[in-house]
């Protein structure tokens, strides 16, 4: 299947190497992902084409006019439609494989102080990649493309390596190791070139549950733990869950 994104934003630009390099670029070789760009500004109108203005009732900045948003949102294919914005619902990896269940995107980029709070009306949703502000949506509409791109079969060499990392089962990823086994006196640890591999899978789990209570204990709060788990984590926070399940 073709994931098809439509990004409104007034600076088409930004996205040309992005869509050329890499596995993104490859991605769209490959006719995985589709993305269409259009410029906000064609839908604006008077002499300086401007898609901005003053913002009622005083204050620093301008606001994104609704006409020329709206305009280029209606004018798009058919959708889900997806207003960038740091007042939005977190991405995460879960968004993401939601959101892929799209065949189309359209991701609308915002810029100045935001958008005139008319033009939420024309969204589906609204989206943050997290709690800290942008000059623009465009950043955050990469990540959007990116990550679900990165879900399409085959973008990867291997597509085990998308199962197995980190937020796809709500854990972070087991620490990885390659060449050489011995790097300036720190050791591989043995287990992994044991060849055992029951007692890797073994390790590697307990790393995961380790290193998520450690670094994310969020993540591991409200999780289902089997006994051996929670022992992990015990072993690891010292001490029971707070909230004692
Ligand atoms: N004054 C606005 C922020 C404007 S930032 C407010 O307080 O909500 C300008 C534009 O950048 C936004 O309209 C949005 O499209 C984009 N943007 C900034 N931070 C973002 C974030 N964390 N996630 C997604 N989009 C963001």
């Amino acid at each position: 299947m073709t994931h098809r994104f439509v990004v409104l934003t007034i600076f088409p630009e930004i996205f040309d190497s992005f869509l050329r390099a890499s596995l993104v670029g490859k991605a769209v070789d490959a006719g995985r992902i589709a993305v269409d760009r259009v410029d906000i500004r064609d839908f604006a109108s008077g002499p300086h084409r401007s898609v901005d203005d003053a913002p009622y009732g005083g204050g620093a900045g301008m606001v994104m006019m609704p006409g020329p948003v709206v305009d280029a949102i209606e004018s798009s294919p058919p959708g889900h439609r997806v207003l960038l914005t740091p007042q939005g619902q977190r991405y995460t990896q879960d968004l993401a494989r939601d959101l892929a269940r799209h065949p189309t995107l359209v991701l609308v980029c915002g810029r100045y102080e935001g958008f005139d709070e008319r033009i939420r009306e024309w969204a589906d949703r609204e989206v943050t990649i997290g709690d800290f502000v942008l000059h623009g949506g465009e950043v955050a509409a990469m990540c959007v493309i990116e990550s679900i791109a990165r879900l399409g079969d085959g973008t990867l060499g291997n597509p085990e390596s998308v199962v197995e990392e980190s937020h796809t089962d709500g854990l972070l990823e087991y620490p990885q190791y390659t060449r050489p086994r011995d790097f300036r006196g720190r050791e591989v640890p043995g287990v992994l070139t044991s060849g055992h591999h029951e007692a890797i899978r073994r390790w590697r789990r307990e790393q995961q549950i380790r290193r998520t209570a450690r670094r994310r204990p969020d993540l591991i709060e409200g999780r289902d733990l089997d006994p051996e788990e929670m022992r992990i984590v015990e072993d690891e926070t010292g001490g029971p869950r707070e909230d004692g399940s």
